[in-house]
């Protein structure tokens, strides 16, 4: 199905938003170290205005979470809701008084990609750094088979082949940004 809109101005604003997620996504996951920074990810915090956590809530966040690797999911989370709210606006701005039921329609979907994106992008990065056993006796499994050490999930289970998006739900079949077929 092709998603991406045909009117140029709503065009242009879906492959801006497409583009700032993937590279969120990809930036929050090249961080190593578990639940920590590198200067690429700071300054793109600093940069749509999230706060970077303390020492103190890094770790506190090591021993709740106990991510293998990447960026603090609460940072990631803060990060893509500022990126929503901002293209949010932007979206509505550009589709306000539009006449044209075509166009009208694409407004909707840019809407509501990026309704999903805010709804679903943090699970699907949790699923990219978290261990996938999680609940109560996490920590215990984690003692004793070293969890953090595993590989987390390749890329290909993540993103999408052709445009590089993340993949909103692992029962997608077609990628919500570029509308090619997921397999
Ligand atoms: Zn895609």
């Amino acid at each position: 199905m092709n998603v991406v809109p045909t009117d140029p101005t709503l065009a242009g604003l879906w492959a801006e938003f497409s583009e700032r997620i993937r590279e969120v996504f990809q930036k929050a996951r090249e961080v190593d170290q578990p639940a920590g920074t590198t200067p690429g990810w700071a300054r793109f915090c600093e940069r749509y205005g999230v706060s970077a956590l303390s020492d103190e809530e890094r770790q506190e966040v090591l021993r709740a979470q106990n991510p293998t690797r990447g960026a603090a999911v609460m940072e990631f989370f803060d990060l893509v809701h500022r990126l929503c709210t901002d293209h949010r606006a932007r979206v509505r701005q550009t589709c306000r008084g539009v006449d044209d039921d075509d166009v009208e329609r694409q407004c909707r979907r840019l809407l509501n990609l990026v309704e999903r994106t805010e709804r679903e992008l943090v699970d699907a990065y949790r699923r990219a750094v978290l261990p996938p056993r999680q609940g109560m006796f996490a920590n215990v499994f984690a003692g004793a088979s070293g969890a953090s050490a595993r590989p987390g999930p390749s890329s290909a289970a993540l993103t999408c082949r052709h445009c590089g998006a993340p993949r909103l739900s692992v029962d997608d079949l077609e990628c919500a940004y570029c509308g090619q077929k997921m397999i």
